[in-house]
């Protein structure tokens, strides 16, 4: 058995609707700027590819709950997305058999220090001051796709303290969710374990501490998640 020098991190895992089990979690691999109304808001060109990013696992947040305001920003943002959690994986997956790796479906927040991603997009600096923070990653329990069949579409919504704020469809993405898959295997061997947040349509915004957001895909368990005080 392994001898850690130290205490080991923490397991990361995510729960699984109607059972036991849970599903432990790897990687998790996020898409921006994956709907066009979004792109527009973010004063970008909707003919730019979607971006790949990654979040640290341990940025995972189990079914929401309360999270704290983070430190080292000033405009904290949501993004309310679909997420994919993978049974097998491979590398150069082609799209069509992308679908035959997919465990099942969740409701997720890639949270956001906007005010950092400005300046990182004006300087050219790496993206994870302002995407894989402490707790940037709360995410619901998974649907597995036996339950539900293949997502292609359903309606994406989310509330900030009851008024809504993003409202769109899944089948507005730019990347498809097999295009993901293949495009992802070409650049890393994806595994069993592996999670996809799929990006956000428009309506991103602020939050504050105290506001409360619910967020849902049609067909998914729902997830509310509170905003806490300041975490330092
Ligand atoms: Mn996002």
């Amino acid at each position: 058995m392994t001898k850690f020098a130290v205490a080991a991190p923490e397991e990361a895992y995510l729960d699984i609707t109607g059972s036991e089990e849970v599903f432990p979690v790897r990687r998790i691999y996020c898409i921006g700027k994956n709907y066009v109304a979004h792109i527009i808001e973010m004063n970008a060109d909707e003919r730019d590819p979607p971006v790949i990013f990654m979040k640290p696992r341990d940025a995972l947040v189990r079914n929401g709950g309360e999270i704290p305001y983070p430190v080292f920003t000033k405009n904290f943002h949501y993004e309310c997305e679909l997420v994919v959690a993978l049974k097998s994986g491979g590398y150069n997956i082609a799209e069509r058999d992308a679908s035959s790796h997919i465990f099942g479906y969740a409701v997720g927040l890639d949270m956001t220090r906007r005010d950092h991603q400005a300046e990182a997009l004006e300087k050219g600096l790496p993206w994870e001051v302002t995407k894989a923070f402490d707790k940037s990653a709360p995410i619901g329990p998974i649907t597995r796709a036996d339950d539900i069949g293949i997502m292609t579409k359903g309606h994406v919504k989310l509330d900030v303290n009851g008024e809504t704020r993003q409202d769109a469809d899944i089948s507005l993405l730019i990347w498809k969710i097999d295009e993901i898959i293949a495009k992802l295997s070409e650049q890393n061997e994806l595994k069993a374990g592996d999670i996809i947040m799929t990006g956000t349509p428009a309506g991103v915004g602020a939050v504050v501490s105290g506001d409360v957001l619910d967020c849902s895909v049609d067909g998914l368990e729902p997830m509310q998640v509170k905003i806490g005080q300041p975490a330092a």
